[in-house]
């Protein structure tokens, strides 16, 4: 009975690395502590990099021994590391549930993103992306979001008197939809933007969406980060295809949600919009012309992203000259367009190429299974649908890391 106490106690002790700064306070100031405390905390863990309370050299020997004894400063387990011939690395962790989640680093001149995941797999079932055919496990926690950015820096070694390459932009496009994870992804966005945490522009802060409409209305007040619409469609018809979430939220009620966000910044600030270019399928020269209709009046900068292939799925990335086209005729219409490049490709760390190894628990892989072997059982598809990431897994050098 002791025992089970005491393992009870144990996993009750809140975990500080995943604390916003407001719930670090409350915390603090329930153990009578001022809020300077929990400023104290964020410097030492999330500009330093300590995780180690004795250190904290400007805390008291009394409290640092009551921090330690009462919670705990935990980031996710890292598993893998995969270094790109671009300069891209990709990171495996595991997450509480026993699932696995990546993030990959995107050097850029002087820009660093890291593109963080924030749930394990994915309940939406976009038709291209490949941690949607891996299914649902869980929400990440605060901490294994955060925890993402922490060990990021500390494997960069941007700990290290600011040395090492930087982290300048975060962008939740991982795996899994930010809006759905609420609460959890707005504490990691309150650290991120928190001038003792990292300190970070609520312009270089994204949050990308396939459209959660009631979420994005929740936003206005609670958050002031930047948001990135994944519309890949200039219409209903065919965006109910790709983002079956369309059919319930269609994509006039998503700008009118996302409209009402920027004005609740009190400033001109201009969203993203996604479009992931499919052969075939949404590249035509017509679609990118509707598109142009469609955001005539809804200012923002339009991010195409030639489809990333993967072994589970029959689409195909677009012709140059049809990439060029459509991307000409949205320029001409006026538009700000960016082209993204693939990046990470030898690693398979491209944008919706993250598929870590999700316990599924919506079976979809299974019966995904079931259709395309019934489909064409001889052509070899999703052979990488099981255990996420085999492709860089088996063909790249992967450091184990110690458990
Ligand atoms: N759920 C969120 C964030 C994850 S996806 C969202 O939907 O925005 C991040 C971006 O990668 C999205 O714009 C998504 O459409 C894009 N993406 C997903 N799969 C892709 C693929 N196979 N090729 C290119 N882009 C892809």
């Amino acid at each position: 009975m002791r025992h089970e106490t005491r393992a009870s106690t144990r996993a009750a002790k809140p975990n500080l690395i995943g604390l916003s700064p407001g719930k670090l306070a409350a915390l603090l100031a329930g153990m009578g502590e001022k809020p300077f405390r929990a400023r104290q905390i964020l410097r030492w863990v999330h500009r330093r990099g300590e995780l180690d309370f004795a250190a904290m050299t400007d805390i008291s020997v009394k409290f640092r021994q009551r921090l330690a004894r009462e919670t705990t400063l935990e980031p996710p387990p890292l598993r893998h590391r995969f270094n790109a011939g671009d300069g891209c690395v990709k990171w495996i962790l595991k997450t509480a549930s026993g699932s696995s989640v990546e993030m990959v680093y995107i050097p850029d001149g002087g820009r660093g993103t890291l593109c963080v995941s924030s749930q394990a797999g994915c309940t939406l079932d976009c038709s291209f992306c490949a941690t949607g055919k891996q299914g649902f496990d869980s929400n990440l926690t605060a901490a294994e979001i955060i925890g993402q950015v922490w060990l990021a820096r500390r494997e960069l070694g941007g700990f290290e008197n600011g040395g090492g390459p930087a982290v300048t932009n975060v962008v939740f496009m991982g795996m899994g939809e930010p809006l759905l994870n609420f609460d959890n992804v707005m504490d990691a966005v309150d650290l991120l933007l928190d001038d003792h945490a990292y300190g970070l522009s609520k312009r270089r802060v994204t949050i990308s969406t396939a459209g959660v409409v009631p979420a994005i209305r929740r936003m206005a007040g609670r958050t002031d980060a930047a948001l990135a619409l994944s519309l890949h469609a200039p219409n209903d018809e065919l965006r109910d295809e790709l983002v079956p979430l369309n059919r319930k939220y269609p994509i006039k009620a998503l700008l009118e949600a996302a409209r009402e966000y920027l004005a609740s910044l009190g400033e001109r600030r201009e969203p993203l919009i996604e479009y992931t270019l499919i052969r075939g399928v949404n590249d035509h020269r017509r679609h990118a012309r509707e598109l142009a209709v469609l955001l005539r009046d809804f200012p923002c900068k339009i991010n195409l992203i030639p489809f990333n292939e993967f072994s589970a799925s029959e689409y195909r990335r677009p012709s140059d000259s049809s990439l060029g086209n459509f991307r000409g005729i949205l320029v001409d219409a006026g538009y700000t367009v960016m082209v993204r490049s693939t990046r990470g490709d030898d690693i398979a760390a491209a944008c919706g190429q993250l598929t870590g190894a999700v316990r599924d628990q919506t079976r979809r892989r299974e019966r995904l299974l079931a259709r395309t072997v019934a489909a064409a059982p001889a052509r070899g598809l999703i052979a990488s649908a099981g255990d996420g990431s085999p492709s860089a897994a088996e063909s790249f050098r992967a450091e184990e890391r110690a458990p």
